[in-house]
């Protein structure tokens, strides 16, 4: 009894070893690029305090955890390159971490998590463009990104036909985010959604992109730069990463 106790530890061990779970933590923007601004901030700096808080939390509680950051300070990192990271590393499961903006004086309040999809929405594509947008700060997109153009319509309709095996995944993760920062953060849920977005199309492994919240609304950017925000933010999406993990 003791000898087979001791063989299951040993094998579970050993499969600890080889194969630790791996997380991609990838703060959208950075460097060069501000990503969306307002009088108040801008989303590169948002982005990255909660992913290091976010990042930091995994590495104090969960030590089977190996935890890969695509930046971890004010640098600009291509979209490819934030996917191959994440390819290289062989990665379980890719967070991206960005903050909104609509074209209006004032934006809503509220987050929203996204997965890989077409949208059904006109707003989806908007905050799609938006961020795919960020690849003409690069040399040669047009051959990188075989012709995508961000800003074009037509250009989204290769995701149409995007058969995602992680689909089931990113889905279940996206709304327990969703779930924590209404419950943890007090947050206004603004849902799960389905995008466009290369940084997803890119990654072979279950991921999704989060909405922090709208810039350009006053008192969401007071709050999403502040200590408490920020705090309350990652161990939002920390709360879902542990439930989804189990
Ligand atoms: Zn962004």
């Amino acid at each position: 009894m003791m000898k087979r106790y001791i063989v299951c530890f040993a094998m579970f061990a050993f499969s600890l070893m080889a194969m630790p779970y791996t997380l991609v933590i990838d703060a959208g923007h950075g460097g060069k690029d501000p990503g969306a601004i307002s009088k108040i901030g801008k989303e590169k700096n948002i982005n990255l305090a909660v992913a290091l808080a976010f990042g930091k939390l995994v590495e104090q509680n969960c030590k089977d955890v190996k935890v890969v950051y695509t930046r971890k300070t004010d640098v600009f990192v291509e979209l490819n390159e934030r996917a191959n990271i994440a390819n290289r590393a062989k990665a379980d499961l890719f967070i991206s971490i960005h903050t909104n903006s609509t074209a209006a004086k004032v934006g809503p309040r509220g987050t929203e998590t996204y997965t890989l999809g077409m949208h059904r929405a006109a707003e989806n594509l908007a905050v799609a463009k938006r961020e795919n947008s960020v690849i003409t700060l690069e040399n040669d997109y047009k051959q990188k990104y075989e012709g995508f153009d961000p800003n074009s319509s037509e250009s989204y309709i290769i995701f149409e036909l995007i058969q995602d095996k992680n689909m089931e995944s990113s889905v279940n993760l996206a709304a327990l985010i969703q779930k924590q920062f209404r419950t943890t953060a007090g947050r206004v849920d603004k849902g799960v959604h389905q995008a466009g977005f290369l940084v997803l199309r890119a990654t072979s492994m279950p991921s999704v992109l989060i909405e922090l919240g709208y810039i350009n609304n006053p008192s969401e950017a007071s709050y999403l730069t502040s200590t408490a925000g920020v705090n309350a933010l990652a161990k939002s999406i920390y709360n879902a990463f542990v439930a989804y993990k189990k």
